[in-house]
Order: structure tokens, then sequence, then C-alpha cells
């Protein structure tokens, strides 16, 4: 299989003065026309070990570290030139804010060399959306970043990782998929991080971009894109976590018949310093007034996993604010950042307005 990456740019040195160096040198001439791919490492069953073959569920996160992943697939040394840091060895929930912020502070000092191209991140499934969107919020470069996970481990048969994070390598080494945000690649699809959630527990086709469709995919031949996205992100995103220690408390507060007020003031008296509820609830509102009247801000989403959140003029007034079409996870991403930075509603508004 042959997969067209284009020679990344080389800035200043026409690509046939390289060739005519590289003869000279003996230097491999691959090793000049494959991209430089910086591979970030989280966990998640992408690293994770079973017992046998047909263990698809019960295994262990942190048994593959990145060296055994790459030995694993010689094909990526065709493809990329591959640098490793390792970030952690866990299962996506226990990704926290300080794995978090250091690794988009790595991400963006090592998108800032120029002789790298591109990121791969592996990570685990299940909150594999939220870290997404917040490097997708964070990441201070054009070039392609890729998220990338596995839904069966990687001792199954039929294991989905090997190939997942090959075609993650493809895309970040892929000129066109600069400037296109964070992606999410697995089952040779490309999502945005924006629109992309987990939609199955266990099968390979997990990440949809329900209402939006894939921007991409990762076919045999090349990796090509259909759309571009118009929200804000990247390089034209206001927020900096460059000096950031840590972010505010942000929860989840969900919506069903009769569901009860009583997390409401447990968490503003946690600490929350905002709540997002998924779809309401009659007893809510008083809870809501006097968490917003200790200077907790409330953003509406929904349980539905569709559609932007049109909100009533009384929810309005009372300084509700909509999240737009994002479901509650990467609400309570762009509310933590959000809040970095301003406790004002109609500014934080325009902010789920513009991300
Ligand atoms: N439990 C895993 C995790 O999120 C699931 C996965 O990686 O697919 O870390």
């Amino acid at each position: 299989m042959k997969n067209r990456i284009s020679p990344p740019s080389l800035p200043g040195l026409p690509f046939r003065v390289l060739l005519c160096l590289a003869m000279t040198l003996t230097i491999p001439i691959n090793a000049l026309s494959m991209p430089k791919i910086a591979l970030f490492t989280t966990g998640g069953t992408i690293q994770s070990k079973g017992d046998d073959r047909l263990t698809l569920f019960e295994y262990r996160a942190g048994r593959v570290p990145p060296d055994e992943l790459l030995a694993d697939l010689p094909e990526l040394k065709d493809i990329a030139e591959i640098e490793v840091h390792e970030i952690s060895n866990v299962g996506s929930g226990n990704i926290n804010t300080e794995r978090l912020l250091r690794l988009a502070r790595h991400l963006n000092q090592t998108l800032d060399r120029r002789d790298i191209d591109g990121a791969v991140v592996t990570h685990g499934t299940s909150t594999l959306e939220e870290t997404a969107y917040f490097l997708h919020l964070t990441v201070k470069s054009a070039k392609p970043v890729v998220v990338v996970g596995a839904m069966r481990p990687f001792t199954a048969i039929s294991r989905d990782g090997p190939y997942n994070l090959y075609n993650a390598v493809r895309t970040a080494g892929t000129p066109s998929a600069a400037g296109m945000g964070v992606m999410i690649v697995l089952n040779d699809t490309i999502h945005s991080a924006r629109f992309a959630t987990k939609g199955h527990t266990y099968h390979v086709e997990t990440f949809v971009s329900r209402e939006h469709g894939p921007i991409g995919y990762v076919d045999s031949d090349q990796v090509v894109f259909y759309r571009r996205l118009i929200t804000r992100h990247t390089t034209n995103s206001e927020f900096d976590i460059s000096k950031v220690e840590s972010l505010p408390q942000v929860d989840i507060v969900y919506g069903y018949q009769e569901a009860s007020a009583a997390p409401i003031p447990a968490l503003v008296a946690d600490g929350a310093s905002g709540i997002v509820y998924a779809s309401g609830s009659p007893a809510f509102s008083d809870a809501f007034l006097a968490a917003q009247s200790n200077g907790v801000v409330i953003v509406r989403s929904d349980r539905k996993g569709a559609g932007r959140v049109v909100l009533s003029d009384s929810a309005a007034a009372r300084a509700i604010i909509t999240s737009d079409n994002l479901n509650p996870q990467k609400s309570r991403i762009l509310l933590r950042l959000a809040l970095t930075q301003t406790t004002n509603p109609a500014e934080i508004q325009r902010m789920f307005n513009e991300y």
C-alpha cells in the first residue's frame, strides 16, 4: 500500500539542493521526504493488554509503553520520522487537569519547532473527545494534530489500534491537514474535535459527528478532506494556557423525570465555579438561582446528542447560557477555559456562540 504524503516544506532550501546534498552525504533519500511527527502517548485501550487474544473487555491499561507500540508497527518508519513524548500511560478516566495542561504545553512547545510537521496523541476513547476539544481550543499551531485511540486492546484478535495509529500518523503528515484544528482518527475516518463524540460502547466505528459528518477519510491511497471548520480553534482561539496553573472546577448535572436538585448545592459547596446541565428539571431553578448568587455560572446543554439549545426568554433573563450544540462534556471544557478569562455571562455566551 502506498500513501501519498508530499514532502514537507523546507523553508529556504529547495528540495533539489537537499537531494544533491543527501546523495553526497549518503543520507537515505526518503528521510528527506518524510514528515517528522511528534507522538504524545497518554494510554488507553490502544496501549492496553488482555490475558489472551479473545479478551476484549477486561484488559489492563498502562501495559504497552511507547517503544513497544512503535516496535509493533515497523511500517511507520516508511512514512514518518517519529519523536516520542510520553505524557502518561493511564485509562482516559484518569486524564486530569494536570495531565491536560502538561499535554497542551508540550504540544505547543514541540509544534513551535521548525523540524516538526505534525503531532499524534494516543488516548483512551472514553474521554478522548474532551481532551481533543481542549487541545482544539488551546493548541497555538496550524500544524496537524490528531488524537487516536482503539476499541480493542493491543493483544486482541482483529485489534484496531495499529492501523488507527498508522492512519493517524499519515493524517498528521499530510500538508492539507494543516489548519483543520484538532482531529480524531479511528476506523479510517477523520472527525473534527468540535463535532465528534463517542457513540458506541464497544464497536470499532464508535466515533460519530452526528449532525455534521466526518471532515475526511484516510483511504488506502490518500488522505482526503471534504470540509473545513468555521468555528474558532487553534491559531484563532483566544484561550492561552501557557501561564495557567490550574482550571476552574466545572461539573455536570443530568436532567430526567423527578430529578433531584440535591447535587447542585453539593457541587457549589465542593467548589464548582460553573455547572453545565444536560436538560432541565423543574427542581433545578431555585438551586441555580442560589448557585448564581454565589457567583457560579450556569450553562444549559442537552442530553439528546444533536441540535442547538434554544433558551426560553425567561432562562436567558436569568443569565443562563446556552451551549449551542456542544454536548455537556465539551460544554464543560469550554466553560472551564472561559472562566479563566471572565465570569460575565454575556461574554461567556459570546464564546459559546463562536467556538
Ligand atoms: N477504558 C478505555 C479508556 O478510555 C477505553 C478506551 O480506551 O477505548 O481509557
